[in-house]
């Protein structure tokens, strides 16, 4: 027997519709590439949706289609993204930072047929150009005054000029609600980068729980600022998140330093913000060297890569800001697990708040877990035993686009993750390293990400990495590489004291080695490949 309920599908148009009809004149405010402050409501933001969708249709963009945009967070890039699904064609996010070729790639792979560029961006877009020619034309999101002129694209397309000409009036079109509605390459280590296709279905399903008290907890009453881009998957479905409860949604543009960031979160009343570490170690020290404070803000959310508890001590107890560590991957939409405490965890101590908090957290209902050992059995929850995590769930690809094979995707419909974990009997993670990343010493696994940091918890330390490197007797030990912070010079001697006491004593690096920096992928993560390769003849004091 069937339910008698209506059979509406779940469609990302239906948001922003949301938002335009009750949260009206709830504001989206952006700082433009151009450079001045923009603000409009979500009205405005529905009937300029609509008139791209009319424009869309007039340059011939067919439902299935793919749109390329390399755009920061803005308010034209947030119209994409309801315009482009909104009319059955699917958004392709592009990570502007990735290398030149591996983006000729991706436009290619996904067959974009029009791309949508910011104006700082459409240098690079030139440079792509000849190598992906199945692009049909170019878009720059600014007005016709800043328009730029070229030689390599002559006809690029003013953005304001293509919509301004088009009706506002547009009844978004009823499809099915498994429909592809966007779609995000993962940046990836090692190969090419593998497409995510979201649905319509999927996204709206992820925002719903996003929004809920132990994941986002976003409100009509927020303002939100998606620090995190929109060509990372979906900015955390911040942008859908936004309309689904009617919450501000401020943007950052371009400008992601502490200096430009504060004075968004101050002048907007933002309560609410999310992004990489990074960003969050921008933020704490212009705040630190300018002695100012964070009076709206309440909550910041930080994921991508590991949070260091000194970070969160920092948020928490210097500015009174509550900290949310989550982890998620592009694959899984993104959101699979937030620390939040349980009612047994009320009145915990300060020491165990953190404790806990340090953890990657619990899963949100939909995404569902396991750790298994190397022979694929499920190993226990006693937050001792490390594992390959893996994940399914109505929000998770089921494989990668345009790609036949996923090594990753089981046949008994399990996702392997490629991150290494425990899980406590009260369902919290903790990430100790990508499964490549892993340190095996003596057949005995060590956490390179537990060891990072304590780290950077040192004051002389602005960064840290640890990687495995050959032994003779051990097969690996532990080097930790040290960016020093500012003027300091901490000395080997006093990194492995401060870590002394803080991890097992048979963790601790054989060596530390200063370096002037890191290497990162495009999405701000630690590019451990590149360190092993540099450090593969390194020899321990110790070997
Ligand atoms: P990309 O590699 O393209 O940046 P993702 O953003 O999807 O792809 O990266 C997902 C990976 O980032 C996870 O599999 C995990 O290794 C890492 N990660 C995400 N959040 C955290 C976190 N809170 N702690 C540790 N690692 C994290």
């Amino acid at each position: 027997m069937q339910g008698l309920i209506m059979d509406t599908p779940l469609l990302i148009s239906s948001l922003i519709e949301f938002a335009a009809r009750y949260h009206a004149d709830t504001e989206l405010v952006t700082r433009t590439v151009e450079g001045p402050i923009h603000r409009y409501s979500y009205a405005d933001a529905n009937r300029r949706a609509k008139r791209l969708a009319n424009a869309l249709a007039g340059l011939g963009v067919k439902p299935g289609d793919r749109i390329g945009t390399l755009a920061w967070n803005t308010y034209r890039h947030f119209e994409t993204y309801y315009g482009v699904s909104g009319i059955g064609a699917v958004l392709h996010t592009i990570n502007p930072r990735l290398f030149e070729d591996q983006l000729a790639y991706i436009v290619d792979h996904a067959g974009d047929s029009y791309l949508f560029v910011d104006l700082n961006l459409f240098p690079l877009v030139e440079r792509l150009i000849e190598k992906t020619p199945a692009v049909k034309g170019v878009v720059v999101m600014t007005d016709a005054n800043s328009m730029p002129t070229s030689e390599r694209i002559p006809n690029a397309i003013c953005y304001e000029t293509l919509i301004a000409g088009q009706s506002e009036r547009y009844d978004w079109p009823t499809f099915d609600e498994k429909t592809a509605s966007s779609l995000c390459y993962t940046s990836g280590t090692t190969g090419h980068p593998k497409g995510v296709l979201y649905s319509h279905r999927s996204t709206i399903l992820h925002a719903y729980a996003s929004a809920l008290p132990d994941a986002l907890n976003l409100s009509a009453g927020d303002s939100i600022m998606p620090v995190v881009p929109m060509f990372h998957a979906n900015a955390w479905s911040l942008p859908y998140v936004a309309t689904l409860t009617g919450a501000k949604l401020v943007m950052p543009g371009p400008k992601l330093d502490g200096a430009s960031v504060y004075e968004l979160l101050e002048s907007e009343g933002v309560t609410f913000t999310a992004a990489v570490p990074t960003v969050w170690l921008m933020l704490l020290a212009h705040l630190r060297e300018s002695g100012l404070k964070l009076a709206t803000l309440k909550r910041v959310v930080i994921g991508g890569s590991a949070c260091p508890r000194s970070m969160m001590e920092a948020f928490e107890e210097e500015y009174g800001v509550q900290v949310r560590h989550a982890w998620g991957m592009t694959e899984m939409s993104p959101l699979g697990t937030l620390n939040t405490p349980k009612a047994k965890h009320l009145g915990e101590s300060r020491e165990a708040y953190f404790d806990r908090g340090e953890k990657q957290g619990r899963p949100i209902y939909g995404v569902d877990i396991q750790i298994v050992g190397d022979d694929g059995a499920e190993l226990p929850w006693d937050g001792k035993a490390f594992g390959d995590l893996r994940v399914r769930g109505p929000w998770i690809a089921s494989g990668y686009f345009h790609l036949d094979q996923s090594p990753a995707h089981g046949s008994d419909g399990w996702f392997s993750t490629g991150d290494v974990c425990t899980i406590d009997p009260d369902g919290y993670v903790r990430i100790t390293d990508r499964s490549k990343d892993v340190i095996k010493s003596g057949g005995e696994w060590i956490s390179s990400i537990d060891i990072e940091n304590i780290a950077v918890g040192h004051p002389g330390v602005a960064e840290a990495a640890v990687i495995g490197v050959a032994h003779p007797k051990w097969d690996e030990r532990p080097l930790l590489l040290v960016v020093p912070k500012g003027d300091a010079k901490p000395t080997r001697e006093q990194i492995l004291k401060f870590l002394d006491g803080k991890i097992a004593k048979w963790w601790l690096p054989d060596d530390v080695v200063f370096v002037k920096e890191l290497p990162h992928t495009a999405t701000g993560k630690l590019l451990k490949s590149k360190l092993r390769d540099d450090f593969k003849d390194f020899k321990l004091p110790s070997a």
